[in-house]
């Protein structure tokens, strides 16, 4: 347990990890899930946590792969009618497995993916990183376009996800509905877990951080009736929205990076607005109130050379 303890306390101030990574390890090293899959960036800023965490997980005695570095970019300025991207460091992924039985599961789980077996893939998944079974069966469902097109509008869907993720802010996957008993029963048990064993994580993940920044209205989320149709101009499968998801971007930095939220509205915006907004992150999320637009940056593009981070199998 001390050694437990001492990865939690590491995790707690490392920068490479992002808030929903350091929930995943967490909830991995306190034997709440059998599996877990984490990124770790580095940056100049931070160049010892990539020995420093594997240390952690041999001294656990954690197996684990580890993926060869990529790059990443973060938004460096914003000028004019370009967002300018920069490369800011490289990204590892790593796959924690707490014990060998686990990572043989992991080996059938991958198959399903490479296979395209999505029932089979999601299923195995699920088990591995201790999600509800009613959940995955729901995640499976909705992983048809023609399911999602039936049972759900536009609002309804996105809706539906911004709900569960305020409502079970502890769980690493999207609950079946915000009535789900098991996920209620899991997000209480994983808030207690953490408060307990991971006090320093506690306070940080549950604290309400709030600024205020214009907002710039860039693209919105959207499904299409194929799953490559998008990149090359396919159809919506909601040709009329009820409402928009919007992903915004704060004009203004805070804690030194320009952050990028999204913004679920009934209200329409044209691409490159400016509105004036008041942020409060919490949990994983961002929630937002939004002011009268003060104008529109007509054409604003993004200036980058990779995509956002992803992981291949
Ligand atoms: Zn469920």
């Amino acid at each position: 347990m001390k050694e437990v303890k001492s990865a939690l306390g590491f995790m707690s101030s490392a920068q490479g990890f992002g808030p929903a990574d350091k929930l995943k390890l967490a909830l991995f090293l306190l034997k709440a899930k059998p599996c877990t899959y984490v990124i770790l960036k580095i940056t100049p800023d931070n160049l010892d946590e990539k020995a420093h965490f594997e240390q952690h997980l041999n001294e656990l005695g954690i197996l684990f792969d580890v993926s060869r570095p990529k790059s990443f970019e973060e938004i460096s300025s914003i000028k004019g009618d370009v967002v300018h991207w920069k490369i800011k460091g490289t990204w590892h992924g790593y796959d924690l497995f707490s014990s060998a039985e686990v990572k043989r599961q992991f080996k059938n789980y991958v198959q399903a993916v490479r296979k395209q077996q999505q029932v089979l893939a999601d299923r195995l998944g699920g088990e591995l990183y201790g999600y509800s079974s009613c959940c995955v069966e729901q995640y499976t469902k909705d992983h048809n376009i023609g399911h999602l097109r039936k049972n759900y509008s536009y609002c309804e869907f996105y809706t539906k996800l911004h709900d569960v993720e305020r409502k079970f802010p502890f769980l690493t996957h999207t609950a079946c509905s915000s009535s789900c008993a098991k996920s209620r029963s899991l997000n209480e048990k994983y808030s207690k877990l953490l408060k307990k064993n991971a006090p320093a994580f506690f306070k940080e993940f549950t604290a309400k951080k709030q600024h205020s920044s214009p907002v710039i209205v860039d693209g919105e989320s959207d499904i299409f009736d194929d799953k490559f149709s998008g990149i090359l101009g396919g159809k919506s499968i909601w040709p009329v929205k009820d409402c928009h998801e919007y992903g915004v971007i704060a004009a203004k930095q805070y804690e030194n990076h320009y952050y990028l939220y999204s913004y679920l509205t009934k209200q329409s915006y044209e691409h490159g607005t400016i509105v004036p907004a008041k942020i409060t992150m919490q949990f994983n999320y961002a929630d937002m109130e939004l002011g009268k637009p003060v104008k529109i940056i007509a054409g604003i593009r993004h200036q980058r050379q990779f995509a956002l981070l992803g992981r291949e199998y």
